[in-house]
């Protein structure tokens, strides 16, 4: 090889650094490094939470308290046929917005233009949400996607989980994550993305019989790299592992001929110290724990229903569990919102993970061990009487358990103190805010006789087309149903059905403030270094709250209902918050059938 003369080195030289800084330019990967340290102040928002501790805390601050009544409209766009709510989070990447829609149908927009770049429609069979062959027991729903390289991960509610390319939205592998011959589960949860691993849990406790899991898939084929049931199958199958093992002394009866239960259908969170993954766990299911473990039998925890639970992300192995609602008869799923936040309690750092759970209770936890540190109610509660700190327990009131013959009516409801609305978090307040709801009550009692009925939801209450059967001759007279007394704030001044945001201080366990949220808790929370707090309220109204004071800046209507998380990011030195909104509401105060959008808003419309 002929020696280089010194001018040709310096010319390739040159050569090497203007193609290295090309390749920076154009390096703009969602690599694992990145998502470990994803905060938002690039502008771009690609985690589901914004970061791995699900705080939804942006340091964007072009828009703040002094301007926020400047927010106009830059663009819309029409999502799909109307079929549900809207409860996901869109997601910013490289200047394309994209976000999940009903049927899983994910849309990717221009994010400064709307010009629409690729539609993806997995094609879902709708008869999984007819009566006699429905799987879904709460709306055709998704809740965000997941990012990684080059790949948007899109959850199918069917059980699926596919794999595009994000500049075209072309699928590269697409996979059936549940088991082909259930007619339970369904996938609704936005898939956490960490080191190589797509991961998500599966809904339908309320479709037995239904055994739930969370599991890992690989980026780069959707193969399965661990899976971890939430509820321990037959003794006699044997058992996946000690954690299992452990679980089934928590369990009498044969509660496997109906699952046990144990959904995860929302929340996860990722610590990079601990690199233990959480996991929220729903209800045991039927909900009567005479149902699921048969009658007479004695009371159990059921584990690891109604818990926050920690694996080793790389391995899937058992780390710690925490039981929210030991032998949970009312639906106190635990899987609302996980956030994880460093906090001075008592003189003394602490690594927590907080939630507030649909049972109305706040909790604080030690998130390396998984010790107790604190619960409180945050809305109106009657099933306990509060926590025993020494064990970590609640005082369950002994009347709150139902019979047919003794129905209870319980605050909250099944639907929840706190369900999917997400929260967030601001440093400089150290408030979480809770889209929460008051005076949400439910009257429980067991159906007579538990009849099966496939392809509907089985509870196992008292409710018609719900696995009850109608009374018999020798059935008694039920009682007048019971009612309880309640611990919790009393919040003077609630309107409607009792929706609050809550500036709640995770330290004191104490409300600083709190607004009222109209008619439900609406669709989320963002927090940014503006000093706001941006709620998306179901009647289509984005509401600026100063973080500190609670106090109203600003109401922005737009006029859709069912709205998603509001999220922010910024191109080219404009801020801008995105949510989407409209569709089929679930329950009566739904307002009917708008087609879905996507809204994008910037200070004067980005002009
Ligand atoms: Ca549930």
């Amino acid at each position: 090889m002929k020696r280089l003369r010194p001018l040709y080195l310096c010319a390739l030289g040159m050569l090497l650094a203007y193609g290295a800084a090309l390749a920076i330019q154009d390096s703009n990967v969602v690599d694992s490094e990145r998502l470990m340290n994803a905060d938002g102040s690039d502008g771009e928002w690609l985690t589901v939470g914004l970061d791995y501790q699900e705080t939804r805390f942006s340091p964007l601050d072009q828009i703040d308290t002094t301007n926020v009544q400047r927010l106009e409209q830059v663009w819309s766009a029409p999502l799909a046929d109307p079929a549900g709510r809207q409860e996901a989070t869109p997601m910013m990447h490289d200047g394309r917005l994209h976000v999940i829609t009903n049927w899983s149908v994910t849309i990717a927009w221009d994010a400064v233009t709307g010009e629409e770049l690729w539609r993806y429609n997995p094609e879902v069979d709708r008869s999984i949400n007819e009566r006699g062959t429905s799987r879904l027991c709460c709306g055709v729903v998704n809740r965000g996607t997941g990012l990684y390289e080059d790949k948007v991960f899109v959850p199918i509610i069917d059980g699926r989980i596919a794999a595009l390319d994000a500049e075209t939205g072309e699928e590269l592998w697409n996979i059936l994550a549940v088991p082909s011959d259930s007619e339970s589960y369904s996938l609704t949860m936005a898939p956490r993305i960490v080191k190589d691993k797509v991961i998500v849990g599966f809904a339908g406790a309320e479709f037995p019989p239904f055994r739930g899991y969370f599991a890992a898939y690989d980026v780069d084929d959707g193969s399965e790299v661990w899976r971890f049931w939430t509820v321990p199958g037959n003794p006699a199958d044997g058992f996946e592992n000690e954690a299992l093992e452990r679980a089934a002394e928590t369990w009498i009866g044969e509660w496997w001929v109906y699952g046990g239960g144990g959904s995860v259908w929302d929340a996860m969170a990722y610590d990079p110290g601990t690199n233990l993954l959480y996991v929220g766990i729903g209800n045991p299911t039927p909900w009567p724990q005479e149902i699921r473990q048969g009658p007479g039998t004695p009371r159990m925890d059921n584990l690891y229903n109604s818990s926050i639970l920690a694996v080793d992300v790389d391995t899937g192995e058992y780390a710690w569990h925490y039981q929210t609602t030991p032998g949970d008869d009312w639906d106190f799923d635990a899987v609302q919102h996980l956030m994880l936040l460093d906090l001075e309690i008592d003189g003394r750092m602490r690594q927590t993970i907080v939630q507030a759970n649909k049972n109305g209770i706040f909790y604080v936890l030690d998130r390396t061990t998984g010790a107790f540190i604190s619960a409180e109610p945050f809305a109106q509660v009657s099933w306990t009487f509060g926590y025993d700190y020494e064990t970590g327990r609640p005082d369950i009131n002994p009347e709150a358990y139902y019979t047919y013959a003794q129905p209870v009516t319980i605050a909250p409801s099944g639907g929840g103190a706190h369900s999917w609305a997400q929260m967030a978090y601001h440093p400089d307040t150290g408030y979480v805010y809770i889209p929460g709801r008051d005076n949400s009550t439910l009257t429980y009692a067991t159906t007579p006789r538990f009849e099966f009925t496939p392809g509907n939801q089985n509870l196992g209450l008292n409710i018609p087309n719900m696995g009850a059967t109608p009374p018999g001759p020798d059935d008694p007279e039920p009682a007048e149903p019971r009612t309880l007394p309640e611990i919790g704030p009393n919040r003077q001044g609630l309107v409607g059905r009792g929706g609050f945001l809550s500036a709640w201080d995770p330290v004191t366990q104490t409300e600083a403030w709190f607004s009222n949220g109209g008619a439900q808790s609406g669709g989320g929370v963002l927090a940014t270094s503006g000093g706001l707090v941006l709620q998306m309220l179901n009647n289509g109204t984005l509401r600026a709250l100063h973080a500190e004071t609670g106090e109203l800046i600003a109401d922005i209507e737009f006029g859709q209902l069912n709205m998603g998380p509001p999220m922010t990011y910024m191109i080219d030195g404009v801020q801008y918050i995105a949510a989407i909104g409209g569709g089929i509401g679930f329950g009566p105060n739904s307002g009917g059938d708008q087609t879905p959008m996507m809204y994008v808003f910037a200070l004067d419309g980005g002009r």
